[in-house]
């Protein structure tokens, strides 16, 4: 087997915080003799800045962390978002969605409070009250019915709209999956676990699923780590990467670090932040310390 391809995928939406530096180091470290790469996740124009960019790639360096390549910025990919959400609209499992956060909520609301609630079923899966995501609750699927005529007149009225899959078609063709976890094994992909997620924003024309499936497969990403609050999304990636006949990594979704030390060393507002214990004299080892990698990528964990 050839040594993994890892990757760190930041978004700029801050400075980087210890879980960020942990989950840097613990990608670094499982590439082992392969490669370590870097990719900004900074598709969001409203909330990523150049100078958390500028800022995260310091403060990695000044870790000692090395990446192999150049970075790839989320950003500059738009074309290859759009060439994927074109062959997932070919497959006709995408559709147009013109409900507001507010209208969705309106409708869960008066979903729930029918005799026959018409939401998801399987309620508390993720240990919540209800169907919910990460990306908040399931979609309850007011678009998916619209009739031809009626979704035609409301794409030509509206002055923008997301693309969301119609996760239950998604299923049916790409049949049983599993994805492959180096914590916890093997796991059956369950398609419907996200619902009907969007994969094209309305303000931005992309989704951090899309765009991450899309990129790690440009990148040769052989070995997805990241925290394990996004092991839900990857039942989602795995279905994306099946209907766009992408190669399939495999996972190791970490547990997400305590941050108490952190919040007790720093005494600023934004205590878990790098900076904020560089500017308190901590050296890149008791920072790595924190994060729980000592002696950096090479060295074990603590
Ligand atoms: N950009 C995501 C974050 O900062 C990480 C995505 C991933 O590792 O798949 O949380």
């Amino acid at each position: 087997m050839s040594p993994p391809v890892t990757r760190f995928a930041p978004s700029p939406t801050g400075f980087l915080h210890l879980g960020h530096a942990h989950a840097a180091l613990f990608a670094a470290r499982a590439a082992g003799a392969g490669r370590f790469l870097l990719r900004m996740e900074d598709i969001d124009r409203g909330r990523c800045r150049a100078e958390f960019d500028a800022a995260i790639l310091e403060d990695l360096a000044w870790l000692g962390l090395d990446w192999d390549g150049p970075v790839l910025r989320q950003s500059t990919r738009a074309v290859a978002y759009r060439a994927a959400l074109d062959r997932l609209d070919a497959l006709g499992v995408l559709y147009p969605c013109f409900c507001t956060r507010k209208e969705i909520a309106a409708e869960i609301n008066r979903a729930g409070s029918a005799p026959h609630g018409v939401i998801a079923p399987d309620p508390g899966r993720h240990g919540a009250p209800g169907p919910v995501s990460m990306d908040g609750p399931l979609y309850p699927g007011t678009c998916r019915g619209l009739a031809a005529a009626e979704r035609e007149a409301a794409m030509a009225r509206a002055a923008g709209f997301a693309l969301r899959l119609d996760a239950a078609k998604a299923a049916g063709l790409v049949g049983e999956l599993e994805f492959s976890d180096h914590r916890l094994g093997l796991t059956a992909v369950d398609p419907l676990l996200l619902g009907d997620a969007v994969l094209g924003r309305k303000d931005i024309g992309t989704s951090y699923h899309l765009s991450v499936v899309v990129d790690d497969a440009a990148q040769g990403i052989s070995l997805v780590t990241r925290g394990a609050d996004l092991f839900p999304s990857t039942h989602l990636h795995a279905v994306l990467q099946a209907l766009l006949g992408l190669p399939a990594p495999e996972y190791h979704h970490h547990p997400l670090i305590e941050d108490g030390a952190g919040a007790r060393l720093a005494k600023r507002s934004d205590s878990r932040a790098i900076r904020a214990f560089r500017e308190e004299g901590l050296s890149p080892r008791e920072v790595r310390a924190l994060a729980g990698f000592p002696d950096g990528p090479s060295g074990q964990p603590c």
